[in-house]
């Protein structure tokens, strides 16, 4: 495990457009390994779909198990059909919320600025902001990779960020469910440039921010990839679907 900050850390699940209501099931099985491996070092949080936050959050109280969101709307209410406020999400007692997810970014258009008022309306609410950045394949042939990554993160993470209310998680677009990941090196490489930005921008605090690594984590490289420096947690899709799996990479905290 990375020890090289003060950050906490965070095995956090994206269940993307995918669960039912008897999806739980994944949710109980976990709560049982929870219960029953030994105490992992780490947070556990779910973000499933907005149908499934409210049932969710309530039945895992008590369990150790977080609920978040995958995303949300900046404003607090009004005519944005479809749409959910942080409001809402609090409501439904969600913890987190993702925003600027490179599914987001690339399916509905959101750029830095759309993500940080998003990020500021979750922690208007109270709630964690997780914000996502990652060079597609190209930027990172072309030698921009770090580049990318920090000017999204100037562009996204709120000035009022703290360590306690954003979390940002590295996510290479070229890793996300093609089950590629980048080196050992390439990751402790990206992650140290966005502790130096975080640092340069926030001072000491900046140490302080956890920093998850995302893109094809599963349980064979989990602990490699906990393992780099600055890595202080994952961001995982489809292994995060089953229980099995998530507590597999649980295991790199235990
Ligand atoms: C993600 O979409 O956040 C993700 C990391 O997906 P996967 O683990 O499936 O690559």
């Amino acid at each position: 495990m990375s020890t090289s900050n003060t950050a906490k850390s965070l095995a956090a699940g994206n269940w993307k457009m995918n669960g039912l209501k008897a999806s739980f099931e994944e949710l109980e099985d976990l709560a049982v390994a929870l219960a029953s491996d030994a105490k992992p070092s780490c947070g556990v949080l779910i973000c499933p779909p907005f149908t499934l936050v409210a049932s969710f959050a309530e039945k895992l109280v008590g369990t150790g198990i977080l609920i978040g969101a995958q995303d949300c709307h900046e404003n607090a209410s009004g005519a944005h059909t479809g749409d959910i406020s942080t409001a809402m999400l609090a409501d439904a007692g969600a913890s987190h919320v993702i925003v600027g997810h490179s599914e987001r970014r690339a399916d509905h258009g959101e750029d830095d600025v759309t993500v940080q008022a998003k990020a500021t309306a979750v922690m208007g609410e109270g709630l964690v902001a997780i914000i996502c950045a990652g060079e597609t394949e190209g930027e990172r042939d072309a030698g921009g990779a770090v580049s990318v990554v920090t000017g999204q993160m100037d562009g996204s993470i709120p000035d009022s960020a703290t360590p306690d209310t954003v979390i940002i998680a590295y996510e290479p677009v070229w890793a996300i469910g093609t089950g590629r990941t980048p080196t050992v090196g390439d990751v402790e490489e990206m992650h140290s440039a966005m502790r130096a930005n975080l640092v340069a921008r926030f001072g000491d605090s900046g140490n302080g921010f956890s920093l998850l690594y995302g893109g094809s984590v599963k349980p064979s490289n989990a602990s490699e990839l906990m393992g780099a420096a600055n890595v202080n947690g994952a961001l995982v899709g489809g292994a995060s679907l089953k229980a099995s799996d998530f507590n597999g990479i649980i295991d790199a905290y235990r």
